[in-house]
């Protein structure tokens, strides 16, 4: 399996535009962050979590050129904007299967209008193979997931576990049960916005409390706000076992 960090940016992404903050400012490439999304490339597919409004710039920069499934973790708009930038892969390969729990499909159907209408569509307008999820194990291809379900504040999110691998992003808290679901993962990645409390992302502490607790062989850290300080800074204060992801990273597992 080969993980691809597309981007690993809080909303605005870093910089920000207008900002002078120092990080902001930095000319370290691993300070710039677009907004956050991962590529699993695993037994011959190609699956992105994530679709934000980045997407169009992350395909061309990775240089993915076929999507066998788009899942998503929540509708937020840094994590769902992008879906319009589908077409050149849906003018490829036909029907883009996505997969999301029944409210975020709602919320997609409500800022897509176009892509989900079966009446009159514009000819332009790419179309989706839609899966609908619940907090249960499901097949893609021939492989299992298994979503870990968070809560984002009040909003309940999926992070998803594939095989040694899970990813959660955007959560604040998530119960001992779901833990459960991530024993024996090998690398996990989990959101780490700053180092100050917010009300709906883990802090840095927070997060790393949260991977001791799943105890991963490795941890990355992401969605990364301009507040939680330069890379190479946060980078040497981690536990020997977790690293800042950054965009562009690759690691195999
Ligand atoms: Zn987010």
């Amino acid at each position: 399996m080969k993980i691809t960090f597309l981007g690993t940016g809080t909303s605005q992404g870093i910089p920000i535009i207008g900002s002078d903050h120092p990080v902001c400012k930095s000319s370290n490439p691993k300070d710039k962050r677009l907004r956050v999304s991962v590529l699993i490339e695993w037994n011959g597919f190609h699956y992105v979590i994530d679709c934000g409004p980045d997407f169009r710039y992350q395909m061309l920069r990775s240089g993915c050129s076929k999507i066998d499934a788009i899942l998503f973790t929540h509708e937020h708009s840094d994590h769902v904007l992008g879906l319009d930038d589908i077409r050149p892969f849906y003018f490829k390969q036909g029907d883009i299967s996505i997969y999301a729990h029944k409210r975020v499909l709602k919320a997609l159907k409500k800022r897509f209008d176009y892509i989900f209408s079966t009446k009159n569509k514009y000819p332009g307008a790419p179309s989706l193979h839609v899966n609908r999820i619940k907090n249960k194990s499901f097949k893609l291809n021939e492989d299992v997931v298994i979503p870990i379900k968070g809560l984002h504040a009040t909003l309940q999110v999926f992070g998803y576990r594939f095989n040694d691998f899970a990813y959660l992003t955007d959560m604040k808290s998530v119960s001992d049960k779901e833990i459960e679901k991530l024993k024996g993962v090998k690398v996990l990645v989990v959101n780490a916005l700053r180092i100050q409390p917010h009300h709906s992302h883990f802090n840095l502490e927070e997060a790393l409390a949260f991977i001791e607790k799943v105890n991963p062989e490795k941890a990355y850290l992401t969605h990364i706000s301009h507040l939680l300080g330069f890379h190479d800074e946060v980078e040497k204060s981690l536990p020997d076992n977790v690293f800042l992801a950054y965009d562009e990273l690759e690691i195999l597992i």
